[in-house]
C-alpha cells in the first residue's frame, strides 16, 4: 500500500488514510488553491509503526526522499543548500481534528549551513537565525523531551545581556549565541549531536510525530471525547514547505473561522499578525489583531481570503476553520477543516445554511453531534443581579457563566476539581499540556491570548465558560494572587466569569437558566418530524415533569416512585413503614404514605396529559431508605453516654439496619422481591395511581398512568403482583364506578428475564429495558463501584472502548435485549417496548433502539433535547445494519515452550 502521498495525489475525501489536514491539504491543492507543495505519511504508516515496534518502515524514507525530490522541483528550493535552502513543517494530523494535542516542528532542514542560505534569501540574517532558535526550540521539545523553561531561560538571559524586553529585539549576535546554548542543552539533555543532517532531522521529527499519538494528552483528548479507534487511529504526518509570516511587514500569519464559532453569525472572524509566525496566534503567545483590520492594512490579501473562505465553504458545504500565511504578500493556505463551534454557533449555522440552501434539512441535522447540544443547558448570569463588583474585562471567548474558586496552577486545579471544588482556572496563557485542568474546571481566564488562541478554542470545544487576553491582569504564580490595579484576588476566593461577555466579577454571581433559541426550537422541531422512535422522560417530580415536557418529551419512561420517599417530609413515616413491627402497624404507615404518593402521581400524570407515564413500583432495597450502620453505631455510643432518651429508638434502628443488610445488595433483597414479601407496599402504590387515575379521568383528563414492576425474573413473580393488581383494579373500578386503564408491564433487566420474554410477554403489556441493571448483570460489573474502581483502566487499556453503563455495549447487553425483542413480539407483536437505562439519552444506544424497533428511549429531562436529535439522526442515517464488532484476536506472544514439571 502506497505510504506517501504528495498533495496532488490523495483523495480529499479519504481523512481516515491521510487525516484531516492531509485530506484537507491534498483537496485544496486540487482545487487549485495556493498550498505550499507537501506531502502526507499515511495513518496506516503510523499503525505500522506501533505494530513495529515503534520503527519506521523499511521502505518509507525512500519515499519520503523521492517527495523531497518533488518538492524541490516544484519550488526551486533544494534540501541542505547553502543557496535557497528547503525548509519543512511537520505537520501531525489525525482523521479527527484534535488541536494542540499532537506535536508539530517548523523550520525544519535548518542547520549552521543552511541558516546561511536562509539569511542569503530573505536578505535578513536577524530573521534566518530567529528561526533556526525557534527550530532547535521545537526539536528539542518535541525530539528529545528538553523542558521548554530550559529554553526560556536561556533568551530570557539574552535580553537580559541586551538590554532588551522583546524577543523581537534580539540581534543577530544574541540569536548566534541563543543558537550555539539550544544545542547545547539538546546534546546535553539526547546525549548526542544536534542532528544537522536533514534527513536524520525528518526521521526524528516523523517519528516524534508518530510518538505524540500516544502521547499523555492526545490519549486524555481522545479518551475524554470518546474517539474511538474506528473514528481515528493513528496520525498522519503532513511534510509542507515552510512559508514565512515573520519574514517583514509585507508577511503575515493567521487564523480565521469563515462564520463566527462562538454563535454562528454569517462573517469572517478571526485574527492575525503582521511579521509573525503562525505558532505565534495559536499559542496566543501575542494577541492577534481583529481579522477586520486587515482589509486596511493588506487589502489584497484580504480580498483572496475572503474569496477563499466564500468557495471552500461552497466546496465543503461546511464552516470553515482556516490558517493563512502571507510570505513577501504573497497568499498561502496551511490548513482548512471543518470549523469546531459551540453547540450554538452549530444550530445557527444550521438552520442558516438550510435557508441559505447550500445545505439539506438532513445535513443540517445530521452535522451536529447532539451531545455538545448540552451546552446550550448552560447557565447565564442573572440580569437582575445588582450589586456585584466587575473585577476585570478580558475578550469572551467561550459563552456561559461560572463560578468558582480561582486557582493559578494547572495540578492544583486538577486537585481541586477532582475533589467537586468548582475551580476557574487562571493562567496567562496555556498550553495543550494543561488540557487536563480543563475538564476539572468550571472555567477558564486568561491574561493572554485571543479568540483562536489554545485557552479559547478548546474551552469553546469543551463548552466551558472562558474569557482570555484579560491583559489587565497581573497574575503573581509564586504568590498565587491576580491583581488589577489595587484589587487583589488571591487563591481560592471565589470569581464568576462571563464567557459570553468577558467580565470578570468578585464573588460569586446568581445565574438564571437558559432560554430556547429560535433556532433550536427550529432544529427540534425538524429533528420531532424527522425522528420515528418516542422519546420520553425519567422524570420522578411535578417539576420534572413539566420541563421534560418542554424540552419535547412525549411521556414519562420512567417514574421511580422511591424518589418520592426520599424527600424530607417523606423520609421519617418511610423508615417508620420500615420499622413497624407487625404489618397493620405497617400498613397504618403506608395508608398516609399512600395519600403523598397520589398526590404525587396527580401532579405528574396532569403535567404529561395525554402522554403515558410508567410508573415504577418500588425498586431499592430497604436498609437504603435507614442510616448507614457505622454512623447509627457511633451515634448510639454517644446517646448511650449522655443518658438520652433517644438511646432506644436508635438502638431498633441500628438493629433493623444490621437485619437488612446484605452482603451484595444490588442483586438483594429488591424490586419484585420486596413486593411479594411486602405486598402491603406494592399494594400501597398500585391503589395511588388508580385513585390518581380515577380522580382525573373524572375531571375528564387524560391520565395515561401505566404500572411495571422492576427487578423480575420469572412469569411466576409477575403473575404473583399481577393478580394483586387485578383485586386492585377490581376494587377501584367499583368504588370509582368506572372502566380504568392502566397497563400492566415489567421492566427487563434482570438476564433471565430477557431470556424469557416469552414467557412475560403473556402477562406484560409492556416491556422496558433497564439497561443499567442488565448492563450490570451480563458483565458482573457492578454499576456502583466499576466505574470508581477498574473501569478506567479498563479504558486505559483499551480493554473497552467506553464505560458500557455510558453507551450500551451492542455485543453483550444489545444481544440480550435482540433475543428479548423477538420474543416478546413473537408473543404480542404490538408489544411495547422501551428503554429506561441511562443509555436513553445516549446518541449511540438511541440509534441502537431505533433500529431494533423500540417503540420509545427514555431520558432525563436535560437529555430530552439530546435525545429527540439523536432519534432524528439515527432514522436519517442510511438504515444501518446493526455493526456487530468483531472480537479482538488476542494479540500474538512470544512462543515460549512449553515447561514440564
Ligand atoms: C435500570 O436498571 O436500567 C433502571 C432504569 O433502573 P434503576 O437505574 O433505577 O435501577
Ligand atoms: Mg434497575
Amino acid at each position: 500500500m502506497k505510504s506517501v502521498y504528495f498533495f496532488n495525489e490523495g483523495d480529499g475525501n479519504n481523512r481516515k488514510l491521510l487525516g484531516g489536514k492531509g485530506a484537507g491539504l491534498c483537496e485544496m491543492t486540487r482545487l487549485k488553491l495556493p498550498v505550499p507543495p507537501g506531502f502526507v505519511i499515511t495513518t496506516e504508516v503510523c499503525k505500522n509503526y506501533y505494530k513495529n515496534n515503534k520503527k519506521l518502515p523499511k521502505n518509507l524514507l525512500p519515499e519520503v526522499k523521492r517527495n523531497i525530490t518533488k518538492i524541490e522541483k516544484k519550488t526551486g528550493k533544494k534540501w541542505n543548500s547553502k543557496e535557497n535552502p528547503l525548509l519543512v513543517s511537520v505537520r501531525s494530523g489525525a482523521a479527527i481534528s484534535m488541536p494542540g494535542m499532537m506535536d508539530t516542528i517548523l523550520n525544519l532542514g535548518l542547520n549552521d549551513e543552511t541558516v546561511l542560505g536562509l539569511a542569503k534569501k530573505s536578505n535578513n540574517p536577524r530573521f534566518a537565525w530567529d528561526s533556526y532558535r525557534r527550530f532547535i526550540q521545537l526539536f528539542g521539545k518535541v525530539v528529545f523531551g528538553v523542558d521548554d523553561k530550559k529554553f526560556d531561560e536561556v533568551l530570557e538571559r539574552a535580553k537580559k545581556n541586551q538590554a532588551v524586553q522583546a524577543d523581537s529585539a534580539l540581534n543577530e549576535k544574541s540569536l548566534k549565541q541563543v543558537v550555539d546554548e539550544y544545542k547545547k542543552i539538546c546534546e546535553k539533555h539526547s546525549g548526542i549531536l544536534f542532528p544537522s543532517d536533514a534527513f536524520e532531522q525528518l526521521e526524528l521529527a516523523i517519528k516524534a510525530v508518530f510518538s505524540s499519538w500516544m502521547g499523555e494528552r492526545a490519549i486524555i483528548y481522545r479518551n475524554k471525547n470518546n474517539i474511538t479507534k474506528n473514528i481515528a487511529e493513528g496520525t498522519a504526518v503532513n511534510v509542507v514547505t515552510m512559508v514565512f509570516g515573520n519574514m517583514g511587514n509585507d508577511c503575515a500569519t493567521g487564523v480565521v473561522f469563515t462564520r463566527n464559532p462562538a454563535d454562528g453569525t454569517k462573517q469572517i472572524f478571526g485574527e492575525y499578525l503582521i511579521n509573525a509566525q503562525g505558532e505565534d496566534v495559536v499559542a496566543g503567545v501575542r494577541t492577534g489583531k481583529p481579522i477586520e483590520l486587515l482589509k486596511t492594512e493588506l487589502p489584497d490579501t484580504y480580498s483572496q481570503l475572503a474569496n477563499t473562505c466564500k468557495n471552500l465553504e461552497k466546496h465543503y458545504k461546511e464552516p470553515q476553520d482556516i490558517e493563512f500565511t502571507v510570505e513577501q504578500g504573497k497568499f498561502y493556505l496551511l490548513q482548512t477543516r471543518s470549523a469546531k463551534m459551540n453547540a450554538a454557533g452549530m444550530i445557527k449555522t444550521s438552520v442558516e445554511m438550510t435557508k441559505e440552501k447550500l445545505i439539506t434539512q438532513q445535513r443540517a441535522l445530521l452535522r451536529l453531534n447532539p451531545d455538545q447540544l448540552e451546552q446550550l443547558l448552560h447557565k447565564t448570569i442573572d440580569p437582575n443581579a445588582k450589586g456585584f463588583v466587575q473585577f476585570a474585562k478580558g475578550i469572551a471567548a467561550s459563552p456561559g457563566a461560572a463560578s468558582g474558586v480561582a486557582v493559578f496552577d494547572v495540578q492544583r486545579a486538577v486537585e481541586k476539581g477532582e475533589k467537586g471544588i468548582s475551580v476557574i482556572l487562571v493562567r496567562e496563557e496555556t498550553k495543550p499540556e494543561d488540557v487536563p485542568a480543563f475538564f476539572s474546571s468550571a472555567g477558564i481566564l486568561t491574561s493572554r491570548g485571543g479568540k483562536t488562541s489554545h485557552a479559547a478554542v478548546v474551552a469553546r470545544g469543551m463548552g466551558k465558560a472562558c474569557i482570555v487576553g484579560c491583559s489587565e491582569l497581573k497574575i503573581d504564580y509564586e504568590a498565587r494572587n491576580c491583581q488589577v490595579s489595587d484589587r487583589t484576588i488571591a487563591e481560592g476566593d471565589v470569581i464568576t466569569i462571563d464567557g459570553s461577555t468577558g467580565i470578570v466579577f468578585i464573588g460569586a454571581i446568581p445565574t438564571v437558566e437558559p432560554k430556547f433559541t429560535d433556532d433550536f426550537k427550529t432544529v427540534l422541531s425538524w429533528s420531532q418530524k424527522a425522528k420515528k422512535i418516542g422519546i420520553r422522560a425519567n422524570a420522578d417530580t411535578p417539576e420534572g415533569a413539566k420541563l421534560a415536557r418542554q424540552y419535547g418529551a412525549q411521556g414519562i419512561g420512567l417514574c421511580r416512585t422511591e424518589r418520592m420517599f426520599n424527600a424530607k417530609d417523606r423520609i421519617g413515616l418511610f423508615i417508620d413503614m420500615i420499622m413497624a413491627p407487625s404489618k397493620e402497624k405497617r400498613i397504618q404507615v403506608l395508608e398516609k404514605l399512600g395519600a403523598l404518593q397520589k398526590s404525587d402521581f396527580l401532579q405528574i400524570l396532569k403535567a404529561m396529559e395525554g402522554y403515558y407515564v410508567t410508573i415504577r413500583l418500588l425498586d431499592p432495597p430497604l436498609h437504603e431508605f435507614l442510616p448507614n450502620p457505622e454512623e447509627l453505631a457511633d451515634k448510639l455510643r454517644k446517646l448511650e453516654q449522655q443518658n438520652d432518651n433517644e438511646t432506644a429508638k436508635t438502638r431498633s434502628v441500628l438493629e433493623r439496619a444490621r437485619n437488612l443488610a446484605e452482603i451484595n445488595p444490588m442483586m438483594g433483597h429488591r424490586g419484585v422481591r420486596l413486593g411479594i414479601t411486602y405486598p402491603e407496599i406494592y399494594e400501597m402504590q398500585i391503589k395511588a395511581v388508580f385513585e390518581a387515575a380515577a380522580e382525573l379521568l373524572k375531571q375528564k383528563i387524560d391520565a395515561r398512568p401505566q404500572i411495571m414492576i422492576p427487578q423480575v425474573s420469572s412469569i411466576a413473580e409477575l403473575n404473583h403482583i399481577k393478580r394483586i393488581y387485578d383485586l386492585i383494579k377490581t376494587e377501584m373500578e367499583k368504588k370509582y364506578n368506572m372502566k380504568i386503564k392502566i397497563n400492566f408491564g415489567t421492566m427487563i433487566e434482570v438476564v433471565r428475564a430477557a431470556l424469557t420474554a416469552d414467557e412475560l410477554a403473556q402477562t406484560a403489556e409492556f416491556f422496558s429495558f433497564g439497561t443499567n441493571d442488565l448492563t450490570q448483570g451480563t458483565f458482573s460489573f457492578s454499576r456502583e463501584d466499576a466505574e470508581g474502581t477498574f473501569l478506567p483502566e479498563y479504558l486505559d487499556k483499551e480493554l473497552l472502548e467506553i464505560s458500557p453503563f455510558q453507551s450500551l455495549d451492542v455485543n453483550g447487553v444489545g444481544s440480550l435485549m435482540q433475543i428479548a425483542i423477538e420474543k416478546g413480539r413473537k408473543v404480542k407483536s404490538n408489544l411495547e417496548l422501551g428503554i429506561c437505562g441511562e443509555h436513553g439519552g445516549d446518541p449511540r444506544s438511541i440509534k441502537f433502539c431505533h433500529n431494533n424497533g423500540l417503540n420509545y428511549v427514555s431520558a432525563s429531562p436535560h437529555r430530552i433535547p439530546i435525545a429527540i436529535v439523536a432519534a432524528a439522526q439515527a432514522k436519517l442515517e442510511k438504515p444501518a445494519k446493526i455493526k456487530r464488532k468483531k472480537a479482538k484476536k488476542p494479540k500474538k506472544k512470544a512462543k515460549t515452550k512449553a515447561k514440564r514439571h
